[in-house]
C-alpha cells in the first residue's frame, strides 16, 4: 500500500516525554511527527475546565512538579519564552494531624528542622545530619544519572566504588525505605510523613536497594513546584517549542499498528486506517506491552523479547483515586487557627498520623480492598487565582487505592462515588468550611479511569511500571532495552516505562532524545554531561 506522507520520525503518544524528545529532535532539524489519541498534547499534563461549573481549572492528573525549572530541557527549550512559569510555595507539605499538630517541610531547612523538633529533636538533628551529607550524593551522582542514559550496573557499580560519595550511596541503597527510615528516625509521626512524603508515591518501601531514596528526596534542592496557570501550560509551552521548530503534532490519531519494512519500524497505521511513514525511526512513549505485543505483528517481535515485555509489571501502590472540588471558598483547616502558616501550605497531607499505617495500607492493596484512609492534595488557587473565578476556589484531594478493588477494576464504577463522599466527609473533619456550604461542585476519578483515559498507565500506575522485578536504570523497562532503543530495528521507547521512571521529569524523553540524535549521527546541540564522565571525575 502506498505511503503518501512521510516523515523522518514518528512519535507515538504526545505525552510530556515524548513532546520534551519531539522538541530536541525538532531543534535538530528533523522532521517529526507527533500521534496522540486524545484530543490535547500533554499525557498526564491535563487542565480540564468543570463542565458544570465554568471557569473552575482542575489538575485532574499531575499537579505537584518536582524541581522542573532545574531540568535541562526547562532550560534548553526555552520554556519560559514559551509562558511556562512555576513557583514553588515555602510551606512546601504539611501533614496535619488529628490533634492539630503538623509536620512541616519548608524550602527552608532551618524551618524544616524546627518543625521536626517539635515532634524529636533528635530527629531534627538527624535531618540535617542527611541533608548534609547527600547534597552532593544528589548533586554530582543522582541528578546526573537521572539526566543521562543509564549505564550497564557492573560499570556503574565499579564507577561508584571509586570515590567516598559513590560508596557511601552504595551502602545506604542496600537498604529498603522501610529500613532506613526505622534505623534513622524514632518519632511515629515523623517516621510515617518521612515514608508516604518521601517514598510511597515513588517506589515500594520494602524493596532494599532504594533505601537512599528518602535522604535523596530530602536533600534534594527544589521542592514540589506548580505551573501557573495549571499543569496544561507546561504543555502548551512544549508545544509552542516544537511548532516554533517545524514539528507537527495531530491529536485524535489513534495508532492501530506500528509498521515494518526490511526488519525495522518504518512507519505507523492509524485506527482509520491512513499510514504515514517514518524515514529513520518510530519511538514510542508507551508501554512496552502495547508498543511490542499490541502494536507490532508477533513475528516482528523475538520470542525473548515479547516475553520480557508481557512480564514488565506495575506497581500495586501507585493507582489514585481522586476528588476534585469547586469552591466558594479555600479548604480553612482547624489546625490553621493555632498555625496560621497552614493557610498557605502547598501540599497538604491528612489521615497520617503513625508509621504502622504504611504497613495496613499495603495489606489493603494486597487484598484488594480500600485502606484506612490517607489523603493528600492542594488548594491551587491560594497561589494561583487564574484557575478559578474571582474570589472562588478549586482544590483536590487524591488517596492511593487498589486498582481491582475487590478483586476488579470494574467495581470502581459503582463504588467511586459513594468513595468520594467519604473523602470529602472526612476533608470536612479536618476543614469544617467543607460542610458548611463552601463545596460548590464534586467530581472524582478511580483508578479504572485513570487507566481508561491514558492506557499507557496499565493498571492505574502513574508511574507507569514499578522498580521492582528488576525494572529499574539500565534494565527498565527490561535487560536489552534499557538504553531507549527498543529491541526491534529502528524502535525507540522515551515513555515513564524507560529510566529513570514515571512522573513529570521529562527526563525519558530528554535521555532518549541524545541516543536518537547519536544513532543518527547528528551533532548535539544542546550542552549535556553523560553520567560516566561525571562519575569518573567525583571525589
Ligand atoms: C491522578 C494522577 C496524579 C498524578 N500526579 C502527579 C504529580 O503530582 N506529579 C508527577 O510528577 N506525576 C504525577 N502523575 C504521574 C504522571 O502524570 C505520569 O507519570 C506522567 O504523565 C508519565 O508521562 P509519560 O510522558 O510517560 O506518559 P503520559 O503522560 O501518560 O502520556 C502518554 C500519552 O500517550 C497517549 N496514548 C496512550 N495510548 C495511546 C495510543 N494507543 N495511541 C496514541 N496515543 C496513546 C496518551 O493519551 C498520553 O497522552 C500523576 C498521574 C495521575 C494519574
Amino acid at each position: 500500500m502506498l505511503m503518501p506522507v512521510s516523515y523522518d520520525g514518528i512519535i507515538l503518544g504526545a505525552g510530556h516525554n515524548a513532546l520534551v524528545l519531539q522538541a530536541y529532535l525538532a531543534r535538530s532539524g528533523l522532521r517529526v511527527l507527533a500521534l496522540e489519541r486524545a484530543p490535547a498534547a500533554g499525557g498526564g499534563l491535563i487542565t480540564e475546565e468543570n463542565p458544570r461549573v465554568r471557569g473552575f481549572l482542575h489538575n485532574t492528573h499531575s499537579f505537584f512538579h518536582r524541581a522542573i525549572t532545574t531540568a535541562p530541557w526547562y532550560r534548553d527549550l526555552e520554556l519560559e519564552r514559551h509562558g511556562a512559569r512555576y513557583i514553588e510555595p515555602e510551606l512546601n507539605v504539611a501533614m496535619i494531624l488529628r490533634d492539630g499538630r503538623a509536620l512541616e517541610w519548608w524550602t527552608d531547612l532551618d524551618r524544616t528542622a524546627e518543625s521536626f523538633a517539635e515532634f524529636s529533636k533528635r530527629d531534627a538533628a538527624a535531618l540535617r545530619t542527611w541533608v548534609t551529607e547527600f547534597r552532593p550524593i544528589v548533586d554530582q551522582i543522582l541528578t546526573v544519572e537521572a539526566q543521562s542514559p543509564p549505564l550497564p550496573p557492573e560499570r556503574r557499580r565499579e564507577l561508584l566504588g571509586r570515590s567516598r560519595l559513590g560508596r557511601r550511596l552504595l551502602e545506604v541503597a542496600q537498604l529498603s525505605p522501610v529500613e532506613f527510615v526505622e534505623r534513622e528516625f524514632e518519632n511515629d509521626a515523623i517516621r510515617a510523613g518521612l515514608l508516604f512524603f518521601n517514598g510511597l508515591r515513588e517506589i515500594d518501601l520494602r524493596l532494599p536497594g532504594f533505601g537512599h531514596s528518602i535522604p535523596a528526596l530530602l536533600a534534594g534542592q527544589h521542592k514540589a513546584q506548580m505551573c501557573m496557570g495549571g499543569s496544561a501550560r507546561l504543555a502548551e509551552a512544549l508545544v509552542a517549542d516544537i511548532r516554533e521548530h517545524g514539528g507537527e503534532i495531530r491529536t485524535g490519531a489513534g495508532i492501530r499498528a506500528i509498521l515494518m519494512r526490511g526488519g525495522r519500524a518504518a512507519g505507523v497505521e492509524l485506527d482509520t486506517g491512513e499510514r504515514i511513514e517514518a524515514r529513520a525511526f518510530v519511538v514510542s512513549g508507551l508501554n512496552p506491552q502495547q508498543t511490542l505485543l499490541e502494536l507490532l505483528d508477533a513475528e516482528a517481535v523475538p520470542q525473548n523479547v515479547r516475553e520480557r515485555a508481557g512480564g514488565f509489571e506495575y506497581n500495586l501502590l501507585a493507582p489514585l483515586f481522586a476528588l476534585n472540588v469547586a469552591l466558594d471558598e479555600p479548604p480553612r483547616y482547624k489546625a490553621a487557627e493555632r498555625r496560621p502558616d497552614l493557610a498557605r501550605a502547598f501540599m497538604v497531607i491528612l489521615g497520617l498520623e503513625r508509621f504502622a499505617q504504611f504497613s495496613e495500607i499495603v495489606g489493603a492493596h494486597e487484598r484488594g480492598e480500600i485502606p484506612p484512609p490517607v489523603m493528600w492534595g492542594a488548594c491551587p488557587t491560594v497561589f494561583d487565582a487564574s484557575q478559578a473565578p474571582p474570589g472562588k476556589h478549586t482544590a483536590f484531594l487524591w488517596e492511593k487505592l487498589p486498582y481491582a478493588l475487590n478483586g476488579s477494576a470494574a467495581n470502581w464504577d459503582a463504588e467511586k462515588e459513594k468513595h468520594a463522599r467519604r473523602m470529602l466527609a472526612l476533608w470536612s473533619d479536618f476543614a469544617p468550611n467543607l460542610a458548611e456550604g463552601a463545596v460548590l461542585d464534586w467530581f472524582c476519578r478511580s483508578p479504572l479511569d485513570t487507566e481508561r483515559q491514558l492506557p499507557n498507565m496499565r493498571r492505574g500506575d502513574l508511574l507507569v511500571g514499578s522498580f521492582a522485578n528488576g525494572q529499574v536504570g539500565y534494565n527498565r523497562p527490561f535487560a536489552g532495552a534499557g538504553e531507549y532503543r527498543a529491541p526491534v530495528g529502528g524502535l525507540y521507547l522515551c515513555g515513564g516505562s524507560t529510566h529513570p521512571g514515571g512522573n513529570i521529569t521529562g527526563l525519558c524523553g530528554y535521555n532518549a532524545a541524545g541516543v536518537i540524535a547519536a544513532d543518527l549521527g547528528l551533532r548535539q546541540w544542546w550542552p549535556s554531561r553523560p553520567a560516566e564522565k561525571a562519575l569518573e571525575t567525583i571525589e
